[in-house]
């Protein structure tokens, strides 16, 4: 599908690009279910090779707030993995209106809606888990209208 980015779009590729200390390595030897990994010694990211278009966007994405928040203590992982999933998720789809778009026109199918708005699944999920309050009650309307 051929996309045209809008200028207010957030950009993850060009986004990392600007952080020129820091390599990109495609490997095969990330374990199973692991996209992508920052290591800080090396100033170095690792992405899974085989990614479809959409996970390589979410994981670029999340490996750069990484590097942006810098190292963390091993007790805090999960807080840094669920913190910047959500604030990827926001990066990436922040528009609630086009996200009950999607999911109105594909019958609540979020992984058709998940394509439609350029991301992986499970950042779409993250950014439905976490919606504010008055994201709620908006898609909470849009899904009464398709669910009946
Ligand atoms: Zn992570």
């Amino acid at each position: 599908m051929q996309r045209t980015p809008s200028p207010r779009q957030h950009h993850p590729w060009r986004v990392f690009s600007t952080l020129t200390e820091w390599k990109l390595e495609w490997t095969d030897d990330l374990p199973a279910g692991t996209l992508g990994r920052t290591e800080f010694d090396a100033k170095r990211v690792l992405l899974a090779n085989g990614m479809d278009q959409a996970e390589r966007r979410c994981t670029i994405a999340h490996e750069t707030q990484h590097i942006l928040r810098g190292p963390y203590p091993a007790h805090r992982r999960l807080y840094e993995e669920l913190t910047i999933d959500r604030k990827v998720s926001r990066l990436l789809i922040p528009s609630v209106r086009k996200i009950g778009h999607a999911l109105a026109f594909h019958r609540a199918d979020v992984e058709q809606a998940a394509d439609e708005l350029w991301v992986d699944e499970p950042i779409l999920n993250v950014r439905l888990s976490s919606l504010a309050p008055r994201e709620r009650a908006y898609m909470a309307e849009q899904m009464a209208t398709i669910l009946v």
